[in-house]
């Protein structure tokens, strides 16, 4: 009744019947009207403190490599430059610095243009295991590096066509590949695997590293969310990767989950439509 009279203010007398327990009904949306708002608000303070937090995090990992850069260029400035030991290799490492920033910025474009409702899903039908066994050859020097194997699980088809964006899903196998060797043990291995589930089919991707632990799930694939930060720099995360393999099954339509064991190993799997 109230966004009725509203609406058509005078008119709604005359639906009125008697009968009807109008202050009962009148209650009853007021009181749903009280609780929707009330969660309106909530969401909004919730986004308040995620956006300032975000806005915290963003500065915090420009800020690590601009002041490394800072320190390398002001070492070669005050005479560096002339010191044959150290003025190559500083310059290589500001460089290095300069390619974080670069990732990050990236990562965040990324992620913004999801959220922004603007990622376009440009769908195809392709093949997901040779896309798989292409990523792996991209890969291979970052596998080689931490002796890590990488391979398609044996059994099943050589060929199994999905409709898809086949670069957003390059971008997805990139990020759990390369997190599986990051957080792989030396001499361990990768293994994808292709299952059917009736309309879709399941792509896991599986390591035998360090797993996560049971606490670590629920926010592992929130923007920044890291358990160990360092291992992570070190290898050259930005705590991105997750965020944006989960806007870009999402944006599909589509789900991912994981399962891990701490010390054991993780999978992560994610669902794709299969081209008819
Ligand atoms: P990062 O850039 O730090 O790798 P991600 O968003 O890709 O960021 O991953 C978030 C965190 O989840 C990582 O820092 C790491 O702690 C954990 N993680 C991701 N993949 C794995 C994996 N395969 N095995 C163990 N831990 C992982």
């Amino acid at each position: 009744y109230i966004h009725q009279s509203k609406q058509t203010s005078g008119k709604v007398l005359n639906d009125i019947s008697l009968n009807d327990d109008i202050i009962g009904q009148v209650n009853d949306e007021v009181a749903e009207w009280a609780d929707t708002t009330e969660k309106e608000i909530a969401n909004l303070k919730k986004m308040e403190v995620f956006r300032k937090e975000f806005i915290g995090n963003v500065s915090h990992e420009l800020k690590t490599p601009i002041f490394s850069i800072q320190g390398y260029i002001q070492t070669l400035l005050d005479g560096g430059l002339y010191d044959q030991q150290i003025n190559y290799s500083y310059l290589k490492k500001a460089d290095k610095n300069v390619e974080r920033l670069i990732n990050i910025v990236d990562d965040l474009e990324t992620i913004s243009t999801h959220e922004s409702g603007k990622m376009i899903v440009d769908y195809e039908a392709f093949d997901i295991v040779q896309l798989a066994q292409e990523t792996f050859e991209l890969l291979d020097m970052n596998a080689d590096a931490n002796d890590v194997s990488l391979s398609i699980k044996k059994g099943f088809s050589p060929s199994i066509k999905v409709y898809a964006d086949k670069d957003k899903i390059q971008q997805v196998l990139i990020n759990l590949i390369n997190n599986s060797i990051k957080y792989g043990k030396i001499g361990g291995k990768t293994e994808i695997g292709f299952y059917d589930l009736a309309e879709n089919i399941l792509v896991e991707v599986s390591d035998d590293g360090i797993g996560i632990g049971e606490e670590d799930m629920p926010r592992l694939f929130e923007r920044f969310y890291r358990i160990d930060k360092s291992r992570s720099r070190e290898a050259g995360g930005t705590g991105l990767g997750l965020s944006i393999v989960k806007h870009i099954i999402e944006a599909h339509k589509q789900t991912i989950n994981v399962r891990s064991t701490r010390g054991l190993g993780s999978t992560f799997g994610f669902t794709l439509r299969k081209a008819s």
